[in-house]
C-alpha cells in the first residue's frame, strides 16, 4: 500500500487509485476485500434507543450505546445522563479505514471513554472480518465545530494510525481537499466504500453533509434533525436544504439522519436540557420529511419557529429556545 500514499489526503478517492482493480490492492495472505458494490446495505435502526432516565444521577445505562446498523456500520449514541445533547455518531468501516463522525459532548476519557468504545468496535469488526485492528486507519471527523460534536476529539490525539480533521474552517476544508465550499462534493474512499461530502452551512457556516454510498444514509448533522434546528444563517441554510433536495433527486437515500433527537413521536418538543425522553422520535427521517420541510421553508419570510410536523425550523431564534406549544410561531 505504501506506493499508493500520494499525500496527506490519500483517503480521498483519486481516479488513479480508483481505477486499480481491488485484487491489486490486496496484500498476499490478507483477508479478502469486502465488496461494498451491492448497495444498499440491509440495515436497521433500533425501535427505541436508550433515552435517559428520570434521574440522571441514578442512570445505570452504558455511557455510549452502540448499535450495529449493518455488519460494517455502527451508530453510537451518547447517554443523556452524560449530556442532554445525546448526540449520535456514525462509525463507518471500509477495507482500509474507519470514519468516526462526531465525538460527543464529554472530553475526558476518564469520565467517558469514547476512544475505548471506538477501539472496541474496531476490534469487533476486525475479528469478524479477519483483519488486524491496528491496520485500520481511523479518521476522526465531525459534522461541525460545536462542543457537543467534538468535545471528545482529544481522546484520539495519541492514538496510532489515526488522522484528525482540523478545528478551523480552513483546516476542515484542507482535510477534505475542498476548494469550492459549499457546493463542491468530494469523495472519501474508506477502501471500496465511498462517502460523499459537501458543505451544509446554515446552523453554522462551517458544516458538512455526509452521504454513505453503502448504507445510503444521508447524515445532515445539526442542519436538519428530528428536533430544534437552530438556523443562524437563513439564506445559506435555505440553499443547503435545496442542495440536499437536489441530491435526493439524483441519488438513492435510505434515511436522512441528524445528530440529535429533541422531539417525541407525537411531535412534542422536549424542553431544552432534558435528560429523559421516554417517547422520543426515531433519529432517522425520510426523504419525504426533508422534502416537506423544504416546502415549509419556501413559505418562511421572517425569523421565528416553524414546525414541519417532524422538525422545528428555528429561524434566527435564540440558541436555547424551547417550544411549549405545537405548532408555535413567534411574532
Ligand atoms: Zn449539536
Amino acid at each position: 500500500m505504501e506506493g499508493l500514499r500520494v499525500d496527506r489526503r490519500d483517503f480521498l478517492a483519486l481516479p488513479a487509485v480508483a481505477a486499480l482493480p481491488a485484487a491489486a490492492l490486496a496484500l498476499p495472505g490478507a483477508a479478502p476485500r469486502i465488496d461494498f458494490s451491492a448497495a444498499p446495505a440491509r440495515g436497521n435502526f433500533p425501535d427505541k434507543w436508550i433515552c435517559g432516565s428520570p434521574s440522571a444521577m441514578d442512570n445505570r445505562d452504558p455511557p455510549i450505546q452502540v448499535h450495529w446498523y449493518d455488519p460494517h456500520s455502527a451508530i453510537l449514541r451518547q447517554n443523556k445522563a452524560y449530556s442532554y445533547e445525546a448526540p449520535f455518531a456514525p462509525l463507518y468501516f471500509g477495507n482500509d479505514r474507519v470514519l468516526l463522525l462526531d465525538e460527543g459532548f464529554v472530553s475526558l476519557r476518564t469520565d467517558w471513554d469514547l476512544r475505548g468504545i471506538v477501539d472496541g468496535c474496531i476490534a469487533d469488526w476486525a475479528a469478524r472480518n479477519g483483519r488486524r485492528a491496528e491496520d485500520m486507519e481511523l479518521l476522526v471527523a465531525f459534522s461541525h465545530l460545536h462542543a457537543d460534536h467534538y468535545a471528545g476529539v482529544n481522546q484520539f490525539a495519541d492514538r496510532p494510525n489515526t488522522r484528525y480533521m482540523g478545528l478551523t474552517h480552513e483546516e476542515m476544508l484542507g482535510f477534505w481537499g475542498m476548494t469550492a465550499f459549499p457546493e463542491q462534493v468530494v469523495t472519501l474512499d474508506l477502501g471500496g466504500r465511498e462517502i460523499l461530502i459537501w458543505g451544509l452551512p446554515g446552523h453554522v457556516m462551517s458544516e458538512f453533509a455526509f452521504y454513505d454510498r453503502w448504507t445510503q444514509i444521508l447524515y445532515t448533522g445539526d442542519m436538519f434533525y428530528a428536533g430544534r434546528c437552530y438556523i443562524s444563517f437563513w439564506e445559506p441554510w435555505f440553499d443547503s436544504i435545496k442542495r440536499l433536495i437536489d441530491f435526493c433527486d439524483r441519488n438513492p437515500v435510505s434515511h436522512v439522519m441528524g445528530c440529535h433527537v429533541e422531539i417525541s413521536r407525537k411531535g412534542e418538543d422536549y424542553p431544552y436540557g432534558v435528560t429523559w425522553q421516554p417517547d422520543e422520535a426515531p433519529v432517522q427521517m425520510t426523504v419525504a420529511d426533508l422534502r416537506h420541510a423544504f416546502e415549509v421553508a419556501k413559505t418562511i419570510t421572517a425569523p421565528g419557529i416553524y414546525f414541519t410536523g417532524k422538525v422545528f425550523l428555528c429561524n434566527q431564534t435564540r440558541g436555547t429556545t424551547t417550544i411549549d406549544r405545537n405548532p408555535y410561531i413567534y411574532d
